[in-house]
C-alpha cells in the first residue's frame, strides 16, 4: 500500500455524490490510501452552513491544497457568485487544463488527443460590467472590460509550455484575437512570442491561430492540433468545442492549476434532470482522478485508470445511457473495478 494522500473532497450538487462515490471505488481499487476531508459546498453547503462556499471548505483546502470536486450549483436568486468562480480566485487558480481524447473508437471522430490550456483568471469573465442609461432606457448600452496581465498570460503560457513538453507534445497552438482585440489578446500573443523565443524554441513548435480560424479547423480537422492555450473566454468555448469532439460532457475531465492548491472535477454540471436515479456516468470524474494522479506523480496508477476505463468501454461494451448503453452507474462501476 502506498503512502496516504490527504486531500480535500466535495461531493457537490445533483448527481455528485453519485459519481464521486464511483470514484472513490475506482482509486480504492487502484490499491491507493487516501484521507479524504469531506466538505460540504454548492447547495449542499448552502443547507450545511448557510453558504454555496463555507469557510470550511476554504479552510480544508488551504490544508490539503489538493481537491476532488463534484459539480456546484450556484442558487440564481439571493446574489451568491459562483462558487467555482471564487474557488479560482481564493486559490489563484490560474490555469484550467483540459484534455479531449477519444474513448470510445467509432464515433465521429477518432484518434483525437487535444489538450487544451485555458487562462481561468483574467480576460473578459473578470466581470467588470456595467450598463449606461439613455433615452430612459436604464440599460440602453452594455459595458464589460477585460483585463489581461503580462504577469497572468506569463504564468499560464509558462504551464502550458511545459505541461505539453513534459507530456512529450509536439506543437502548442496560441490561439488569440489580436487582429481585431490587439491590446486584451495582443498582450497574450506577445508574451507568448517572447516566452517562447527565451525558453522553449528548440524544445517544442509554436504556432499561432486566430480563435475563430481555430474553431473551425478544429471540426473540420481536430488533428492538425496537439496541445492549445488561450485567453478565458476563448478557452472556456473552445474547450467545450473539443468536449464535443470526443463524445460529449460526460467524457471531459478539468483541472484547475494554482500556486496555491489543485482542484480536480469534471467539466459536466450537476445534471439535475437525472440526478438521484443512479444513471450518471461518472467516467468524466474518473478521469479528473486520473489528472490528480498525474499531478501527485502516481503515473502508473493513472495510466491503469485509463486503461481500465478504456477497457470496460470497449472490450466489455458496458457503458451509460448517454453513450447509448444501458449500464446505470453502479453496474459501470462495478465493470470498471474488476478491469483494474
Ligand atoms: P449539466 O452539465 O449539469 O447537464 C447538461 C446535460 O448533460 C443534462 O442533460 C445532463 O443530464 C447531462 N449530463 C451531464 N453530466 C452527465 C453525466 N455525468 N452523465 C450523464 N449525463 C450527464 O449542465 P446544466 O444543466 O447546464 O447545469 C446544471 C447545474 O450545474 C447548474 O446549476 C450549473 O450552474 C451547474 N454547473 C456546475 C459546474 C461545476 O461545478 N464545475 C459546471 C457546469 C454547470
Amino acid at each position: 500500500m502506498s503512502k496516504t494522500i490527504t486531500a480535500t473532497l466535495i461531493p457537490g450538487d445533483g448527481i455528485g455524490p453519485e459519481i464521486v462515490d464511483a470514484t472513490l471505488a475506482a482509486l480504492e481499487a487502484l490499491g491507493l490510501s487516501f484521507d479524504w476531508d469531506i466538505q460540504q459546498a454548492g447547495l449542499a453547503g448552502i443547507k450545511a452552513a448557510g453558504d454555496p462556499l463555507p469557510e470550511a471548505v476554504l479552510n480544508s483546502i488551504r490544508r490539503t491544497r489538493l481537491a476532488l470536486k463534484g459539480p456546484l450549483e450556484t442558487p440564481s436568486g439571493g446574489g451568491y457568485r459562483s462558487s467555482n468562480v471564487r474557488l479560482r480566485e481564493a486559490f489563484k487558480l490560474y490555469a484550467n487544463v483540459r484534455p479531449a481524447k477519444t474513448m470510445i473508437p467509432g464515433g465521429r471522430y477518432d484518434d483525437i488527443d487535444l489538450m487544451i490550456y485555458r487562462e481561468n483568471l483574467e480576460g473578459l469573465y473578470t466581470g467588470y460590467e456595467h450598463y449606461i442609461p439613455m433615452d430612459g432606457d436604464p440599460e440602453a448600452v452594455a459595458i464589460a472590460t477585460g483585463v489581461n496581465t503580462r504577469q497572468g498570460a506569463h504564468r499560464v503560457l509558462e504551464y502550458a509550455f511545459e505541461h505539453s513538453i513534459a507530456l512529450g507534445r509536439k506543437k502548442l497552438a496560441i490561439v488569440h484575437k489580436a487582429n481585431i482585440m490587439k491590446a486584451l489578446t495582443g498582450i497574450f500573443l506577445d508574451e507568448a512570442r517572447k516566452l517562447y523565443k527565451s525558453k522553449y524554441e528548440d524544445k517544442i513548435e509554436m504556432h499561432e491561430v486566430i480563435v475563430d480560424a481555430c474553431a473551425m479547423k478544429l471540426v473540420l480537422n481536430p488533428w492538425q492540433f496537439d496541445s492549445l492555450v488561450t485567453t478565458n473566454l476563448f478557452g472556456d468555448i473552445l474547450s467545450d468545442l473539443a468536449a464535443g469532439l470526443v463524445g460529449g460532457l460526460g467524457m471531459t475531465p478539468g483541472a484547475n492549476i494554482g500556486t496555491d492548491a489543485a482542484i480536480f472535477e469534471a467539466v459536466h454540471g450537476s445534471a439535475p434532470d437525472i440526478a438521484g436515479k443512479g444513471i450518471a456516468n461518472p467516467v468524466a470524474l474518473m478521469l479528473a482522478a486520473g489528472m490528480m494522479l498525474d499531478h501527485l506523480k502516481l503515473q502508473d496508477e493513472a495510466t491503469r485508470l485509463r486503461s481500465a476505463i478504456s477497457a470496460t468501454f470497449n472490450d466489455d461494451k458496458v457503458r451509460t445511457g448517454d453513450l447509448g448503453g444501458t449500464a446505470d452507474t453502479k453496474t459501470f462501476t462495478t465493470a470498471l473495478v474488476s478491469r483494474i
